[in-house]
């Protein structure tokens, strides 16, 4: 069955952490993190509509020019997820730059950016046109967890401790819809981009009985109408959703376990950072960062299907083989 988000780290696991998601069938995909990426081709970083960063060390903001510049000539909004002291992060980036041409531009890019607190997220918006200068209010709305919330899928975060607010992210799938090509062959239908609006009308909750319209195809002169129904049950298999979740610079404190078992449990998979060897862990400490036994012992108690473990220190350089080792190690519960 395949899955609906396909996550793949933007760089190899000693280089600047991040994580694209790109989505089945459509041209979107989100992004945690904004590190360096030069690894990213052009055609991916215009798929992306929403990017979240954990926080605003150098390792995991520096891609914020190269997408800024390849999207600047686009009509569509981007928006940015960050912690506190964000706006001040992006605006720094905005002023490094001079924008006395953008006014000729037709297209109505605009930043969308949005600040998360404990119990409440400001957002602002920085339009191209205007020379990134922000347009009206900041917004503020009550922030119980989630970031975005569309009907067929959710992203959430939690803030969690660096020595400075930092957060994780969870991307959830509501419930998962697998289609039965066989038999959309047999009833004569082809695969296509209707199959998008189909299953977009089940994450909406449609009425069974809601008259579902295929586009008219090309061999055919008449539209064909479906009760939305009937056509599920024909064609469609659902499944529970997946979970993705992304960890990375936190503390191995009494605090971000709980948080961190809470927030990923029983995640499908789970990317959470594994700086040091667990032999170095004062280290670790000093820095706000985990261990791979740590990464390990903590998806093994999140319940997590699936584990992969980057952001290896480059004192370990070209021993990936032996943090990966410990953190699995302890996922299995070996150790
Ligand atoms: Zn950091
Ligand atoms: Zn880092």
């Amino acid at each position: 069955m395949p899955p609906y988000f396909h996550p793949r780290p933007v760089n190899g696991p000693f280089e600047d952490p991040g994580l694209f998601i790109p989505f089945l069938f459509e041209k979107r995909a989100i992004l945690f993190d904004l590190g360096d990426l030069y690894s990213l081709s052009p055609k991916d970083i215009l798929k992306i509509s929403h990017v979240f960063v954990t926080h605003t060390h150098m390792d995991h903001f520096v891609g914020f020019d190269r997408l800024l510049r390849l999207l600047l000539g686009r009509d569509k909004n981007l928006f940015l997820y960050g912690p506190e002291g964000f706006f001040k992060n992006v605006e720094g980036k905005l002023a490094g730059y001079s924008w006395n041409l953008v006014q000729n531009y037709t297209n109505r890019f605009i930043l969308v950016v949005s600040e998360v607190h404990p119990g409440y997220i400001l957002t602002r918006q920085y339009p191209c046109r205007t020379q990134f200068k922000q347009d009206g209010q900041t917004h503020v709305t009550a922030f119980e967890g989630k970031l975005l919330d569309e009907p067929s899928l959710s992203v959430s975060t939690v803030i969690l401790d660096h020595n400075i607010p930092c957060l994780g992210f969870c991307l959830q799938e509501r419930f998962h819809i697998n289609i039965n090509k066989t038999r959309v062959e047999s009833m004569g239908l082809p695969m296509g981009p209707w199959l998008n609006d189909f299953k977009q009308a089940l994450y909406q909750n449609k009425s069974p009985d809601f008259i579902f319209e295929l586009p008219m195809l090309i061999e055919e002169k008449e539209k064909r109408f479906f009760k939305l129904g009937d056509l599920a049950s024909e064609i469609a298999i659902i499944s529970p959703g997946q979970k993705v979740t992304y960890i990375t610079d936190v503390v191995f404190s009494e605090e971000n376990i709980a948080s961190i078992i809470r927030f990923a449990k029983d995640s499908d998979h789970l990317f959470i950072e594994a700086s040091f060897l667990d032999k170095h862990r004062d280290i670790a400490g000093k820095k706000f960062h985990l261990t791979a036994l740590q990464a390990g012992s903590l998806a093994r108690k999140a319940g997590a299907k699936a584990l992969a473990v980057f952001h290896f220190s480059p004192r370990y350089a070209g021993k990936a083989d032996i943090l990966e080792k410990e953190a699995m190690e302890a996922f299995y519960g070996l150790t």
